[in-house]
């Protein structure tokens, strides 16, 4: 299966015959700003159905719809409340996703018989240049096995899938490395199903007050984001929440803490030295939540491989972009 680099010199020819190929019911991975994706036409059902039948994704878990241009709006969901156009207006292209009620153009695969559709433009250039090649709206989970952290980088989709698909571009590694944020805008006041790259704070500043009830999902009450009710991935690990690391002292006092043990830590400054970290340990420092989010589902990739048994991870402050990250990692916690 052709890996497509957009540091090749052709790049721009070659994705163009992409573009054409996933209007004709080719399977595509491709980059975007939050995590790669896997897309399938949204007119082409058999690429749909292939797209959950190689993730193993069930078929009740909705897809989100990418479009490149607003003008694609029109033909997905009927007259969009002015809620949406605000939104839209202010941080399209990027990492949110719109919960509308849907037309009939878009199939009941797509929106696992539901009548809303998620709708998303992601702002990457290649994943841009894709979309408008293919001409037609794409529906893209992201590119992982059902189960394994999404994909940030390309080999990782290799990792998941080799020859089962089509064909995977790649545009580096995604920048966010965390998924977007899911808004339902079909609600009497809009409601979080996910929080990702536009932080609550953010959208409240446009719209005002949003209903924030998504960690209920992760507390296991009832949901209204079918994705949120299957468990997400967790790694081999076990993952401990800390918050310092001298709280590492206290796991130590009975049992030898496992050589098989990766450290995740941001604002390590203010605790260094506090204790002395076994030099087997594998130490992930970050200086920041950015760099943080965007390494986050390939470290856990890379736990499972060197066989990593105990992950401490430093919790990091719940609001704005932290908020998303926080989510990621208590799920991925929850065994
Ligand atoms: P993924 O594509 O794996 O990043 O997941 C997409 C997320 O968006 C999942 O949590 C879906 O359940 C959610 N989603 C997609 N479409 C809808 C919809 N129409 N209504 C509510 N949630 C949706
Ligand atoms: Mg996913």
């Amino acid at each position: 299966m052709p890996i497509i680099s957009y540091q090749e010199k052709d790049f721009q020819q070659k994705i163009k015959k992409v573009g054409e190929y996933l209007q004709n019911g080719a399977v595509v991975a491709f980059p975007t700003e939050t995590v790669y994706g896997l897309g399938a036409s949204l007119f082409q059902e058999s690429a749909i159905q292939k797209v959950f039948q190689v993730k193993g994704r069930p078929n009740d878990n909705p897809l989100i719809v990418h479009i490149y241009s607003v003008d694609q709006i029109e033909e997905l969901t009927a007259r969009p409340p002015a809620v949406a156009l605000k939104l839209i207006d202010h941080f399209w292209p990027g990492p949110l996703t719109l919960v509308l009620p849907k037309t009939k153009v878009v199939p009941n695969i797509a929106t696992a018989g539901g009548q809303t559709v998620a709708l998303r433009m992601p702002s990457h250039p290649v994943a841009q240049q894709l979309l408008q090649a293919a001409e037609v709206p794409v529906v893209a989970p992201s590119a992982n096995l059902s189960g394994k952290p999404s994909a940030t980088t390309a080999q990782h989709v290799w990792d998941d899938f080799r020859d089962q698909i089509d064909y995977i571009i790649d545009g580096g590694p995604s920048q966010l490395g965390v998924e977007s944020t899911v808004l339902d805008l079909t609600t009497s006041q809009p409601t979080l199903l996910r929080s990702g790259g536009i932080s609550v704070e953010q959208i409240e500043t446009v719209i005002g007050p949003i209903n924030v009830s998504e960690r209920e999902s992760i507390t296991g009450t009832p949901v209204k984001s079918p994705g949120q009710k299957y468990r997400h991935y967790a790694p081999q690990a076990n993952i401990c929440i800390i918050d310092d690391v001298t709280e590492l002292k206290k796991h130590n006092a009975n049992q030898q803490l496992p050589d098989s043990t990766a450290l995740i830590l941001t604002n390590y400054s203010k605790t260094k030295d506090s204790i002395t970290i076994p030099a087997k340990w594998k130490v992930y420092r970050f200086s920041d939540l950015n760099e943080l989010s965007a390494n986050l589902y390939h470290i856990f990739r890379e736990c499972d491989r060197v066989g990593i048994k105990q992950i401490y991870f430093q919790k990091v402050e719940e609001s704005n972009f932290g908020r998303a990250i926080m989510d990621r990692v208590i799920r991925a916690s929850k065994k």
